[in-house]
């Protein structure tokens, strides 16, 4: 037994116990923060104990959903495992969660047989890396993301690239390969490589949408498309150098989407079915079902894992509001709000219903010219009725009338007024879709608990 571990975790854990009583729901982060003062050491020493492996899932967009279809295939296992499930994915919210497994002494019961599985933030992953130590990393894309935040894209490759360097050389690299930029990590990697992609051409698109990976890093050529499904994603090869999109070795393929499900195949795996739409999300799973491959998971367990997986808060989550289905479509970026509005233009039908959600706050991005990068023109003759919400609903209203929607309902600012908005321009039965940035998705969430048609995040998590 290790005593500052000990003590760390005794501290931690108190800590904990201090937030819940004063009420403060879902604070993952002070417990982890307050154990590492005493044992810096602390996540390596917890983590190190899970015996079967340590997965780091990173990457702009996906990583929740990678990291809960992941764990919902465990699940199906019966593999026991440590998740920060409820999404801080920084050190300290890493910290708490290993501390939450953590006996007083500082063992973690069974960890002997038990996985780790880490969702790890872009810029905290090399700072992760020497104390996870994973067996396994996957990464899912590189878009462009809160560009306040952590500036261009390059930054985050940088990131990435340095979080390599300080890897286990022995550890399994799972990599996209129809995202140049993240197939990009393979370059000078001298460890296994798993490689996923998609092969379906009834996704091919030829809209260029918001593209983030111009440019290949080894020669600085630009690339050209075979076949292009969304953004920079698809079948790529370099004009200057012999660099292409490297040949899966878990491939989706029949890929059918609908509004609330999706199914593939998976050679080698089967036929899998899951509760979650979109291409994006097709990608995610096979992120997880890559992941699952490597760790040797059977394939029954693959396929009730995806099938059993939720989506994440504010992912594709339907709400009931007196009757009308609200579909909560959570946009962080172009990329991603550009893959939504792909769907809708999809599998949507004719007179869409549809609010779309305007903030422009720290963790929304601060600079809302982002929203000229999105391709809402898809949807011009799609949509039959839209609102505009937000701090900054009139900007977003603007952006619509350039995408030739139909005029607004309503251009607001509070939650409640725009769900009253809805509730007038809809009927009971109908499906209307919100599509909101981050902290618009918050706001809006708690005009729906105080409401009574949704539950406060932390308890469904
Ligand atoms: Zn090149």
């Amino acid at each position: 037994m290790n005593p500052r571990l000990a003590l760390a975790v005794t501290a931690g854990k108190a800590a904990g116990v201090a937030v819940r009583r004063m009420g403060r729901g879902g604070g993952t982060a002070l417990p982890g923060l307050v154990a590492e003062r005493v044992d810096p050491g602390l996540v390596g020493h917890l983590a190190g104990q899970l015996a079967r492996g340590r997965v780091t899932i990173s990457g702009t967009n996906g990583k929740t959903t990678t990291s809960r279809v992941l764990a919902s295939i465990l699940q199906a296992a019966g593999a026991p495992f440590v998740h920060n499930r409820e999404g801080s994915n920084l050190m300290r919210g890493l910290a708490s969660t290993l501390l939450g497994a953590a006996s007083a002494s500082g063992a973690i019961p069974g960890a002997r047989a038990s996985y780790g599985l880490f969702e790890v933030d872009e810029a905290t992953l090399p700072l992760a890396m020497p104390h996870l130590r994973p067996t396994v990393l996957g990464f899912t894309n590189l878009f462009r993301d809160q560009l306040d935040r952590y500036g261009e894209v390059d930054t985050v490759f940088s990131l990435w690239r340095e979080a390599l360097a300080k890897a286990p050389r022995d550890a399994t690299l799972v990599l996209n390969a129809d995202d140049p930029s993240v197939a990009e990590l393979a370059v000078g990697w001298s460890g296994p490589v798993h490689w996923y992609g998609l092969d379906d051409d009834a996704f091919a698109t030829v809209a260029a949408g918001a593209t983030d990976a111009r440019w290949c890093r080894t020669c600085g050529g630009s690339y050209r498309y075979d076949r292009r499904y969304f953004a920079h994603v698809g079948i790529w090869r370099c004009r200057g150098c012999e660099r292409q999109r490297p040949a899966p070795d878990t491939e989706a393929r029949d890929v059918r989407l609908s509004l609330g499900d999706a199914s593939f195949e998976v050679p080698g795996v089967g036929a899998l079915r899951m509760g979650l739409t979109g291409i994006y999300n097709v990608y995610n799973a096979l992120a997880a079902v890559s992941i699952a491959r490597v760790l040797r998971l059977p394939e029954t367990a693959i396929a009730a894992g995806v099938l059993a997986a939720q989506p994440a808060f504010g992912r594709q989550e339907v709400v009931d509001l007196k009757g009308r289905r609200l579909h909560l479509l959570l946009c962080k970026n172009p990329a991603g709000a550009n893959q939504v509005l792909l769907l809708l233009a999809s599998v949507g039908g004719a007179g869409l219903k549809v609010a779309t959600l305007l903030n422009d706050r720290f963790a929304d991005g601060q600079d809302v010219s982002w929203t000229w990068d999105v391709d809402y023109e898809v949807l011009a003759g799609c949509v039959g009725r839209c609102w505009a919400g937000g701090d900054r609903a009139e900007d977003m209203a603007l952006r619509l009338t350039y995408a030739r929607w139909p005029r607004c309902e309503a251009v607001v600012h509070e939650p409640a007024a725009l769900l009253d908005a809805i509730l007038a321009g809809s009927a009971p039965g109908e499906d209307v879709f919100v599509v909101p940035t981050y902290t618009a998705m918050l706001d809006l969430r708690a005009e729906l608990v105080a409401r009574g048609a949704a539950q406060p995040f932390f308890e469904t998590a």
